[in-house]
């Protein structure tokens, strides 16, 4: 059990880690797309057409 709180992006970035033996790269690298924090995994979301549509959505962009 983690014994600190955690902020939602230090859980994820320790989530990926465990995911990715510690490695760094392999983060940043990961082409898992289906796993629910890979749009999260390196500490800002990814500005991909996913997110472009949903900002148009919204009426940001
Ligand atoms: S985004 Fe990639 S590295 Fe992070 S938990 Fe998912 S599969 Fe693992």
């Amino acid at each position: 059990m983690i014994s600190k709180r955690l902020t939602k992006q230090e859980a994820i970035k320790k989530k990926c880690l465990e995911c990715s033996a510690g490695n760094k790269n392999e983060v940043a690298n990961c082409e898992i797309k289906d796993c629910a924090l890979w749009r999260y995994r390196n500490g800002y979301e990814e500005q991909d057409e996913l997110y472009f549509k949903h900002m148009k959505k919204k009426g940001k962009k």
